[in-house]
């Protein structure tokens, strides 16, 4: 491999940190450089997500997803071990309440099975109430070894690595554009251009403002969707034992509102999903005009908005009514009835959406002669971070 290549990552959230880690192991004796414009890492997504280290149980059997999240688990515990950052293989199960939802809960069984992911068990009710005595349901899917960790520690292991390895980081140093040259690329940030080998851009809710600064197609646009997390009062510390989830909405990316352990303590409810006005406003009203603008002349999110208003209803209640949040929670978990706690941060989703309004499942990296960019890398993005950067790395050495 030849030495003193020059590398530049932009995003220093969990899959640029890995990216630029896995950079300076693959290239003997190359300069790294990871560009942040906030003043730490992990400042978005990956600071403000349910902290889980998902199994691969959803996943389209081939898809990037289903690959990089089963490889991605292997190599984030491997590096959770090394680094002694905690984690807590606590387990999860998938409850489903009714009909349909049994019919949903055999399917992802079956697409479990395809992704390999181990030891997962159906459990009639009886079942449910071994592994989790205060669940209730028709049918559960348990997966014994999903687990729990905090992505903000993992992700400040990560960029301590980087840097004992040679690594340079520059924070509060944000990026316009990255122009392709002739043999490499440049990056012009607030501050200066410099010339790179290969850019990898791993920019997360302003994924798509990078890429179309950059020349790129302003489309799949990323439409930011936010999740309230509610934090249970201390009495509900041992209500579960490990993760309880409702069965997903097939036509709608996200999970659902879950009960999530924490692995600093405490009991979790959510995160809801309902569209954000702001990409980074993470209190109040969190309303950011030119954010707001970017959706309202999206055509394809009004197409999307139209299809999906029965979920937006149910989505709006649990965000204007903490009892109804709640109440969400309890059709599983029915000692949750009438839970007090607070509201805690709020975690916001880039996701990325197609021109047709249509809503992008897999992970997507646009790839130019000397750059790439990371286009969507919703959850399990954080679970598969490492194996999403060697995907990245062995395309880049192609
Ligand atoms: C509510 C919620 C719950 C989730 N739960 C889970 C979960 O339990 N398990 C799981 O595996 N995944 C989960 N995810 C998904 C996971 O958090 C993401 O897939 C992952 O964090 C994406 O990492 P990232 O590095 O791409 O993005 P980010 O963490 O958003 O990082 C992008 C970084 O790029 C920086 N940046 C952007 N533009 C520029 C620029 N122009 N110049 C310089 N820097 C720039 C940003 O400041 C940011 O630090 C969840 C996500 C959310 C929002």
């Amino acid at each position: 491999m030849s030495a003193r290549k020059r590398f530049a990552v932009i995003g220093a959230g969990i899959i640029g940190s890995a990216v630029a880690r896995g950079l300076l192991a693959r290239y003997d004796g190359a300069e790294v450089t990871l560009y942040e414009k906030e003043d730490r890492p992990a400042s978005h997504q990956t600071g403000h997500n349910s902290g889980v280290i998902h199994a691969g149980l959803y996943y389209e059997p081939g898809s990037l997803k289903a690959r990089l999240c089963r490889r991605g688990v292997s190599l984030l515990v491997d590096f959770a071990r090394e680094h002694s950052v905690p984690f807590d293989e606590c387990g999860k199960i998938v409850v489903a309440t009714n009909d349909v939802e049994v019919e949903r809960l055999h399917a992802i069984h079956q697409r479990s099975l395809a992704n390999g992911v181990p030891d997962v068990a159906l459990l009639d009710a009886d079942g449910l109430r071994e592994v989790e005595p205060n669940a209730v349901g028709l049918a559960a899917l348990h997966s014994p070894h999903t687990g729990i960790i905090d992505y903000r520690g993992l992700t400040e292991a990560l960029v301590s690595d980087f840097r004992r390895g040679g690594g340079r980081v520059r924070f509060s140093t944000a990026v316009n554009r990255v122009e392709e040259r002739a043999g490499g690329a440049i990056v012009y940030s607030v501050f200066d251009a410099q010339e790179y080998d290969q850019v990898i851009a791993c920019a997360g809710l302003q994924s798509d403002r990078l890429a179309a600064r950059s020349g790129e197609d302003r489309n799949p646009s990323v439409v930011p969707f936010f999740g309230q997390y509610f934090i249970l009062e201390p009495e509900y510390d041992d209500i579960v034992n490990g993760l309880i989830y409702p069965v997903p909405d097939p036509k709608y990316p996200f999970l659902g509102v879950h009960v999530t352990r924490r692995i600093d303590g405490g009991v979790m409810l959510g995160p809801n999903a309902f569209l954000s006005f702001s990409r980074e406003g993470y209190r109040g009203l969190g309303f950011n005009l030119p954010d707001s603008l970017r959706i309202a002349v999206n055509p394809g999110f009004w197409r999307f908005a139209a299809g999906n208003m029965a979920t937006a209803r149910r989505e709006i209640a649990g965000v204007l009514s903490s009892e109804k949040f709640v109440e969400e929670a309890a059709r599983y978990v029915p000692m949750l009835a009438g839970a007090t706690g607070r509201r805690a941060t709020r975690g916001i989703r880039a996701q990325a959406m197609n021109r047709d309004g249509s809503l992008v499942d897999d992970f997507v990296i646009d790839r130019g002669r000397a750059t790439m960019f990371v286009r969507n890398a919703p959850s399990p993005g954080a679970t598969s971070a490492l194996a999403i950067a060697e995907h990245l790395i062995d395309e880049a050495t192609r």
